[in-house]
């Protein structure tokens, strides 16, 4: 907590609020300044009012409606709408023994470290991410619902599922195993190789419980194959996974770091492209014409290659991958910001501890994008991103009251954003000096998602 003299206001106002009912009744939310994400501009004093889990007006300055409790955060804090990472892995995380963990690991165990890794997210003041890709058998569908019945604290979590893949592709299962020691995966174990494949394994996601759908459109960096970036699915198969994805109401998010499998999943109808490697001058009117979003990732480039260059914390076949694939996220980000592509925030957590995902917003900014712009791709470029900017993405009436804060202004130090001091979400304080050891949990059983 970087707050040195706890606000008694503040303090007077969460004891009386807490834990009891939280998320009931009115609360004015008293910011000393506040990001207006949907206009671009930092505002002065004001106060959010909130009823119940959803914002119920934005009013300048320090007012407080009759019978509302009165939250006012510290002198120099800024707010922003809950902050919003469109690409994480909660069910994994990296580590020297990462490697092992698929012939160790049972899924009670990926499940515990998700709901850790959950925690984790949300108090660094991630309030909404999809999780786009999991390790262990439907064990992100497990812990989504566990967050929304009220059971663990995390962010709202839209999962993917099992990431799908092709046959030795990247998220193949069973890349890295000898022959015979685990079984052919197929569609039902996210794995295609047709379009008959491509149509049920969507449907099986559907019957599983996933949110949206991610497909791996090239190979990638971690996996235990060769290639970071060979195209790894026909346009035709693309097309089936997106046509069936639609009629489920799924998006369609695709990992591609070269550019003919980038090509396929664009001309494919995918919505977002991940990583985006090899994206260049050949492809950036190509994702305008087509509407595709680009989430960069610059943070995983960032730390694989930090990490190839420690002996044996990756595996051999990996690391030339790792040092070519890593240090190029940044540059293609940067190009793709100054050729108008649509850029939303995404991280890879996972592929480094989570929790640290805020790192990315100064890296989008060394990358060349202004801070607002930064501000913008983690919250209004995610909501439509997400198709959902009615619910998310700024702090406006009839958004989800979910709200972080800063000490100081981001705008001016971008690293601020590793320093949230305070988390709301859905009406309920997570993270500030007096925010309560566990408000409410178990006690709330809404789905908001
Ligand atoms: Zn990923």
């Amino acid at each position: 907590m970087s707050r040195a003299t706890p606000c008694i206001i503040l303090g007077l106002a969460l004891l009386a609020a807490l834990p009891a009912s939280a998320a009931d009744g009115l609360t004015a939310l008293q910011c000393p300044a506040l990001v207006d994400t949907a206009a671009g501009k930092l505002l002065g004093q004001t106060t959010v009012v909130i009823d119940g889990n959803r914002i119920r007006e934005v009013k300048a300055g320090f007012v407080a409606p009759d019978g509302a409790r009165v939250v006012t955060l510290p002198t120099g804090s800024t707010c922003l709408p809950g902050l919003m990472d469109m690409h994480t892995h909660l069910t994994s995380e990296t580590s020297r023994d990462a490697y092992s963990e698929g012939f160790r690991l049972n899924d009670a165990d990926i499940a515990f470290k998700g709901a850790v890794f959950a925690e984790r997210t949300l108090m660094a003041g991630f309030t909404t991410v999809r999780d786009l890709g999991e390790s262990g058998g439907g064990v992100s569908v497990s812990l989504r619902n566990a967050v929304n019945q009220g059971l663990l604290k995390g962010p709202r979590i839209l999962t993917a599922g099992k990431s799908i893949a092709t046959t030795g592709g990247h998220a193949d299962p069973t890349n890295g195993s000898r022959r015979g020691l685990q079984p052919d995966p197929g569609p039902e174990d996210g794995v295609v190789n047709s379009v008959d494949d491509a149509r049920k394994a969507v449907r099986q996601h559907y019957k599983d419980g996933a949110d949206l759908i991610k497909i791996t459109a090239t190979g990638g960096v971690l996996s235990y194959a060769k290639s970071s970036d060979n195209p790894q699915f026909t346009v035709e198969e693309v097309k089936a996974i997106v046509d069936t994805a639609k009629d489920y109401g799924y998006t369609v998010a695709a990992h591609a770091h070269g550019k003919e499998g980038m090509r396929r999943a664009i001309e494919g109808g995918v919505t977002s492209i991940e990583h985006g490697t090899q994206m260049d001058a050949d492809l950036f009117p190509l994702m305008k014409k087509h509407g595709t979003w680009y989430v960069p990732t610059i943070i995983a480039g960032t730390f694989v290659t930090e990490k190839a260059a420690e002996p044996g914390y990756y595996p051999e076949i990996v690391r030339p991958k790792a040092l070519a694939i890593g240090p190029r996220i940044k540059s293609t980000a940067g190009a793709a910001y100054k050729a108008g592509v649509r850029i939303a925030f995404g991280t890879d957590a996972g592929v480094f501890p989570h929790g640290q995902n805020a790192r990315e917003f100064e890296l989008m900014v060394e990358a060349g994008m202004p801070a607002m712009f930064t501000l913008q791709a983690a919250t209004t470029h995610a909501a439509e991103l997400l198709g959902m900017s009615s619910d998310f993405g700024s702090l406006s009436a009839g958004k989800y009251a979910d709200v972080v804060a800063v000490p100081g202004n981001p705008l001016e130090d971008i690293t601020l954003m590793k320093k949230v001091s305070f988390v709301m979400k859905d009406g309920v304080v997570y993270r500030g000096a007096e925010a309560p050891a566990r408000p409410e949990l178990g006690k709330r059983g809404r789905a908001t998602v």
